[in-house]
This record gives C-alpha cells, structure tokens and sequence, in this order.
C-alpha cells in the first residue's frame, strides 16, 4: 500500500518544523551526530489499509531505542512471560534510559523495565539462535515482517560507531553479567544489541510496524497474526509507562497514547485499533525525544482527540 501525502498532514507537520531549531541532535553515537536537525517526516498507517504522510519520508533513519519494544515482544514469544519477567522488571525508573544506578540500589539487582537500556540488553540476550549472527538474523526476519518490507536491514555505519564507543553499554552488561542476568559474551551481546538499535526504515515502514501493535498482533495488509495479543499487549503498556524516556508521564497526559521513541529521533505511535503513526525528527528535547514530534503528536491527539483514558 503506497502512502500518500496528505495536505491537512503537510500543514500540521509545517507548523511545527519550527521547532526543530530548538533542540539538537544526539551525538553521542557518532554517526547519529550527521542527520540533519530540520529534517521532519510523518506517516499514518491505518488499520484497513491506507496510508498518509507528510514531510521528508524519502529519509530513512535507525530505530535506537524504538527497536526494544520489538524485540521485547519477538523474546515474549520465545519465552512467554515468566521466564522474560524473572530477569526483567515492570516499573518505571525515573532515571535515565542509560543509568544503571537502580542495578545496584535495587533488590533483587534486576534492571527494573526492558524500555531502558539494562532491560534491553537483557531482552536482548534472551533472543535464540546458535550463534549471533543467527540470533541478529532472526530478529531481523521478524521485523521484515512486521513492516511486510523485505528490504528492511541495518546501517553498518551507525551500528560500527555506536560498537566502537558504548563504554557505558558494555559496563551494563559486565555488571549483569556478575549477577547472572546475562551469561553471553558481552562483545557479541554488544555487536547483537548495536546492530538491532542500527534497524533502519522510512517513517512509512515505522507507522505500519505501529498498525500492526494497534490491531494487537494481527498485520492489516496480510491479516496474519504476528505477535500474540497478549503479548502485544504488555509491550503497548510498557510504552505508556515507559516508552518516552523521563517524559512518559507527561507524555501520557499530554497526548495519551502508547509511544516510544529513539535517540535518532524516531517516534512510534499507536492509536489502538485505528492506526500507527511513525514521526522522524532528528532534533531532540532535553529529555531525548524528537522536539518536533512531540509537538506533532500533541496537535495531532488534540485535533482528533486520539487520547486512550
Ligand atoms: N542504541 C542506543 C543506546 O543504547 C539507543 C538509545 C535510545 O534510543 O534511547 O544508547
């Protein structure tokens, strides 16, 4: 389904492009640091099939953070629940997403959500397959799905630069590893978790990956059910609860609907049973989320009153 642009999209994502000379963009993963900050795209899948946008979607970007919450759901079905739930908390941090403060403070010493960085690396671990290149290509697999977009891979430059300088990663999972929440080999847990963050898409594929969490599980375009309802579920509640970084609670009650964004500057948004929204605006807010997004999302849930409470 080809997505097309919309005016009333054109003109909402115009009066917000300003905003983008607020913020600035992440730098550091080194190559992130390139994207242009005036860069803006949004895309709206709807649940039967059809598609707007607005902006510059011809631009792809990385998922960063976005991808933990597809990898969470893709470990929920290779595990179930108990298992992914006895190593990995359910609650809010308040910290940020690359603390791990709450590792040490926090009894038992589990990172407290899969949304922050500890939790995914952990989630990230937990994927099967017989060596990494196995695991990496399943979830890769999975995520070609989601999108229905064969030709979704990763960006070698981003993934090789955020490799080569995530000192804080690697010390997250040495310390989990002394505590037994991982057992791999960091180097190969790092190269797994760089090249997952390192997933890249236009704002099109984001939006469609959005629609299929909106209808719990099922893909609008091949009616095949990709996640589990249940398990679609729990990842949409971690988005509300965690998916903004510091900002989900405002975020909740700004704008009211499941989301998670990324350093890169993308945003997922779902509107269940209606549709996904995938937003890429590389300038970011204090709180590491696209300025200009946010601002988008907020006229938008107002405009056509999107919020879920
Ligand atoms: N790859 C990034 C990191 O682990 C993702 C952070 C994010 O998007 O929040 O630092």
């Amino acid at each position: 389904m080809p997505c097309e642009t919309n005016e009333e999209l054109v003109d909402l994502l115009e009066s917000v492009r300003g905003t983008t000379k607020l913020g600035k963009v992440a730098d550091y993963i080194p190559a992130l640091g390139k994207a242009e900050a005036k860069d803006l795209s949004v895309a709206i899948y709807h649940v039967e099939n059809s598609c707007m946008s607005a902006g510059d979607v011809e631009k792809l970007f990385t998922l960063q953070s976005i991808s933990k919450v597809l990898a969470l759901a893709f470990v929920l079905m290779d595990h179930g629940e108990a298992d992914v739930f006895e190593l990995i908390g359910m609650e809010p941090t308040g910290d940020p997403f690359n603390s791990m403060i709450k590792l040490e403070t926090h009894n038992p010493s589990k990172p407290l959500n899969p949304m922050i960085n500890a939790g995914a690396l952990a989630v990230t671990s937990m994927i099967k397959g017989s060596s990494k290149d196995e695991k990496f290509d399943r979830l890769l697999q999975f995520i070609k799905l989601l999108s229905n977009n064969d030709k979704i891979s990763y960006c070698k430059e981003v993934a090789s630069s955020e490799f080569d300088t995530a000192h804080l990663n690697r010390a997250i999972c040495y310390f989990m590893k002394q505590h037994g929440i991982i057992k791999d080999n960091v180097e190969d847990l790092m190269e797994i978790y760089t090249k997952q963050c390192a997933i890249q898409m236009h704002s099109m594929d984001l939006a469609k990956i959005g629609a299929v969490f909106a209808l719990d599980g099922i893909h609008p375009e091949t009616g095949e059910r990709l996640i589990r309802d249940d398990i679609a579920r729990i990842c949409k509640t971690f988005m509300v609860t965690c998916g903004m970084y510091n900002a989900s609670g405002e975020f909740a009650i700004k704008i009211g609907i499941p989301a998670k964004s990324g350093v890169s500057g993308g945003i997922m948004g779902i509107v269940p049973y209606q549709f996904g929204i995938g937003i890429f605006g590389p300038s970011l807010d204090e709180k590491g989320n696209s300025i200009a997004g946010i601002k988008l999302l907020e006229r938008l849930s107002k405009k056509y009153k999107l919020s879920i409470f």
